[in-house]
C-alpha cells in the first residue's frame, strides 16, 4: 500500500477499537487508546492510536486529532520510562509500505531501548500474553 489510499475499517486497529479484536490495554481516554504491540521489537513496546480517526497515516491526520494523540504519546512514554527504566525510547510512525507500515490506521510506536540490547525485528515473533499483561499493568500504574 502506498501513502495514498482509502481507509479500510476492517483493519485490525479499527477492530480493536470496536471491541471486535482483543488488545492488552495500557491506557485510554476519550481521544486515544494505548495497547501493547503483540509482536514487540523490545520489552514494553506499545502503540497509541486515535479513537476517532480514519487517517491511514500521520500525514493524513487532522490537526485536532494530532494534538491529543501526541500529548497521550508523551504521557505513555513517560509512564514507560518510569515503569521500565530504559536507557532510551524510540517514538515513531511508519508511513506507507515503503517505510515498513503494515496497519493502515494511524498509530505511534513507543519502543523502550536499553544499551547493548539490539532492536528486535519489525513484525517479528509474537509475545507471551501473560508477560504483555504484566508489562501493561506496570506501565499503566505509572501513567500520571
Ligand atoms: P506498522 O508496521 O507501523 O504499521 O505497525 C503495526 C504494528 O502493529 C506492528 O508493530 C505489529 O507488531 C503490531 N500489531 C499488529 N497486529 C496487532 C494486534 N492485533 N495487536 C497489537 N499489535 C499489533
Amino acid at each position: 500500500m502506498s501513502l495514498d489510499g482509502t481507509y479500510d475499517d476492517g483493519n485490525i486497529f479499527a477492530k480493536i477499537l470496536r471491541g471486535e479484536a482483543p488488545a492488552v490495554r495500557v491506557f485510554e481516554d476519550s481521544h486515544v487508546l494505548s495497547f501493547m504491540d503483540v509482536f514487540p521489537q523490545a520489552k514494553g513496546h506499545c502503540l497509541v492510536i486515535p479513537k476517532h480517526s480514519t487517517a491511514r497515516n500521520f500525514l493524513e491526520e487532522a490537526p485536532e486529532v494530532i494534538g491529543p494523540l501526541m500529548l497521550a504519546v508523551q504521557r505513555v512514554a513517560r509512564a514507560t520510562r518510569a515503569a521500565l527504566d530504559p536507557d532510551g525510547l524510540m517514538i515513531t510512525t511508519f508511513n506507507g509500505a515503503a517505510s515498513g507500515q503494515t496497519v493502515y490506521h494511524l498509530h505511534v510506536h513507543i519502543i523502550p531501548r536499553w544499551d547493548g540490547v539490539p532492536l528486535g525485528r519489525h513484525g517479528g515473533g509474537m509475545a507471551d500474553m501473560e508477560e504483555l499483561k504484566a508489562l501493561a499493568a506496570q506501565i499503566a500504574a505509572k501513567v500520571a
